[in-house]
């Protein structure tokens, strides 16, 4: 696709606003517009107003997102983005937007923990924060938890290798602990993979977005989150070997010895497989077996 008119676009603003993209900063600017679009068509109609776009740079997604009629609350940690984006987007559209000047890392866990609305979050994520993002979002949520959770959901651009990290299948190579904690804890589906000319600069990697939302329906609940998110870490330490030797109760903080554990994953018939070969239902079926004997 022939993005050169957008890509003249994206670099008059720049000039005329007196920067350049930042490496740091994760800025790779989106230049298709169809797939902004495309992202902001993905957020249910219920959360057009609860939206928090992490990173909105030149403003390409959160145009598309209040032409929807939504209202934004955009956290930019670059100033000189974030003080003129409500020029460069103008009225009457960015009467619904609010910037916020910040770190989201110091902003949304806050929101989503204590705040008293719900968050739905829309981004092309800067990479070098989805890891601290996803965990700190999938800590917060206890399966089957009867407790108010301000997070609905987020429609995230990734890049592609940790989309499909946390997407993974069990079985395949990328399949780790965040895989079945996102997987236990999410519905979601990939939106659209993006390839990595769709951006300027061009970054090393194509990207992909993914929609997701806490889950509400389970097959097994875990009776002690704590010890299911312990167990799954504890055994991705050591992917390669087999459960008999890497669940270890002590550093899942059971007071079980090993007979038992060699029992229970007997009675499983799991003994001999490898983490990366459990679903996320087994693990939480497994540390169900765990707490019943502990
Ligand atoms: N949304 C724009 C687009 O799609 O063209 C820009 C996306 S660019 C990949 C990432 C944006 O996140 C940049 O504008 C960058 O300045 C901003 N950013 C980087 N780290 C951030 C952080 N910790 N909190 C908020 N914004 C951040």
């Amino acid at each position: 696709m022939d993005h050169s008119m957008e890509l003249e676009r994206v670099r008059v603003t720049l000039s005329k606003i007196g920067t350049r993209p930042i490496y740091a900063y994760g800025q790779n600017f989106l230049l298709d517009r169809s797939i902004s679009r495309n992202i902001a068509s993905e957020v249910p109609d219920r959360f057009i107003d609860n939206i928090f776009e992490i990173g909105p740079g030149l403003g390409i997604l959160t145009k598309a997102l209040l032409a929807r009629g939504a209202k934004v609350r955009a956290i930019e940690k670059d100033g000189i983005l974030a003080s003129n984006l409500h020029k460069i987007i103008g009225p009457p559209l960015n009467e619904r937007l609010e910037m916020i000047r910040g770190d989201a890392m110091n902003i949304i866990p806050g929101r989503i923990k204590d705040g008293n609305e719900d968050v739905f979050i829309v981004s092309n994520l800067p990479f070098n924060i989805s890891s601290r993002l996803i965990g700190g979002i999938l800590d917060q949520i206890i399966i089957g938890g009867s407790y108010p959770n301000h997070f609905k959901g987020g429609v995230i651009m990734f890049q592609e290798e940790f989309a499909n990290r946390i997407i993974s299948d069990p079985g395949s190579k990328t399949y780790g602990r965040i895989s079945v904690m996102f997987r236990s804890k999410m519905d979601f589906h990939e939106v659209i993979k993006v390839p990595r000319n769709s951006f300027f600069p061009i970054p090393k990697v194509n990207a992909s977005v993914i929609a997701f939302k806490p889950k509400t329906e389970f097959n097994v609940i875990p009776q002690d989150n704590d010890i299911f998110s312990k167990l799954v870490h504890d055994v991705f330490l050591n992917r390669r070997k087999k459960l008999k030797n890497t669940v270890n109760p002590r550093s899942i903080g059971i007071d079980l010895g090993m007979e038992d554990i060699k029992w229970i994953l007997d009675d499983m018939e799991i003994t001999d497989l490898r983490p990366e070969n459990l679903s996320p239902d087994t693990f939480i079926t497994l540390s169900n077996r765990l707490f019943d004997l502990a």
